[in-house]
């Protein structure tokens, strides 16, 4: 279903990077979404009726699991624990694709027992709901996705990012190659880093390739990322957390950031405000204070572009008067 992704040059703060372009993976279902999803397009999966998903309103995944969901023929509830009456009232962006695409939305605290649920964390609540809810009690015919698509599942595609990856610096020679992608859940770099760490070896490529995964956090911090790679691989794949010494709280809008995505989307190439601007911010750091100047960098564009028609919004509403 998918192609190669290609990857193209950039400028970024004086030096030339190579970008990832995942984003163009398929216009429909792009970035690491499409990777982690990847295997439920690809398996049998004919048994399913019903895909139950969580997260936020506005997240990149809730579009692409609605997307999947449409082409699977499958009924989608996906649930949330909040949505801002502003997005209810003005539906846009990712909430609105999805809803188009037939997801049906639903309120963790509008449920009839929202009460057993108050205070509970979302993935908790929703283990709750899929096992008691009338809807799904026929387990075979339902799949259930957990947030983020932070699961074993997610490797599959992510299995195909790697290879691709190998074989371009093949292609070009690049003996050293640094990739840097910004984290959510961290599935998508520690996937990476478990693949590209087994596949050189299978191929005895280690002896010539120094490929290095470095990624950054943009939700809870290096330590909680750390936590969530534990989850899903063993210590020694670990991707390299660097930072900026600045903390990053998800979502929330800073002027560095704004300015930092409007510096890199004058490339030409349109980059996403949630993940892209902590990751340029922290590669700029990192690649500013450390003695790396001959290391060929490659940057992965995540996709997620969908998500700017809510969130450019609300950076111009907070910071009107820059340029
Ligand atoms: C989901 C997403 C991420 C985070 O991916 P993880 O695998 O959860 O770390 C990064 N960038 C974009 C654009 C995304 O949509």
């Amino acid at each position: 279903m998918f192609s190669i992704s290609p990857v193209q040059a950039m400028n970024f703060d004086g030096r030339s990077i190579y970008i990832k372009r995942d984003d163009l993976l398929h216009a429909d279902f792009s970035g690491n979404k499409a990777r982690k999803f990847y295997h439920f397009l690809h398996h049998d999966y004919s048994h399913v009726t019903q895909l139950v998903a969580s997260g936020s309103a506005q997240a990149n995944s809730l579009y692409s699991l609605s997307v999947l969901a449409k082409l699977q023929g499958w009924k989608f509830d996906y649930y949330v624990s909040h949505i801002n009456t502003f997005l209810l009232q003005h539906p846009q962006g990712n909430y609105a694709a999805a809803i188009q695409n037939g997801a049906n939305i639903i309120d963790v605290s509008h449920l009839a027992d929202a009460e057993n649920l108050q205070g509970m964390h979302l993935d908790d609540a929703m283990q709750y709901i899929v096992s008691s809810h009338p809807n799904y009690t026929d387990k075979n015919q339902l799949l259930f996705i957990p947030e983020g698509g932070r699961c074993g599942y997610a490797e599959t595609g992510i299995t195909q990012l790697a290879t691709e990856i190998i074989q371009w610096a093949q292609d070009r020679r690049l003996n050293e190659l640094m990739v840097f992608l910004p984290s959510g859940t961290g599935t998508t770099a520690a996937y990476l880093n478990k693949q590209i760490i087994q596949q050189l070896t299978q191929l005895s490529l280690t002896e010539v390739f120094a490929i290095e995964v470095l990624t950054c956090s943009t939700v809870g911090g290096d330590k909680y990322l750390r936590q969530q790679f534990s989850q899903l691989v063993d210590e020694i794949y670990f991707p390299r957390i660097i930072n900026d010494g600045h903390k990053y709280h998800f979502g929330k809008l800073s002027q560095r950031c704004f300015d930092m995505w409007k510096t890199v989307c004058q490339s030409g190439i349109e980059f996403e405000l949630l993940y892209d601007p902590v990751g340029f911010l922290v590669l700029q750091h990192y690649l500013n204070s450390q003695a790396v100047s001959a290391t060929n960098v490659l940057y992965i564009h995540q996709g997620g572009a969908l998500g700017n028609k809510t969130m450019l919004p609300r950076y111009q509403r907070k910071f009107p008067h820059s340029v």
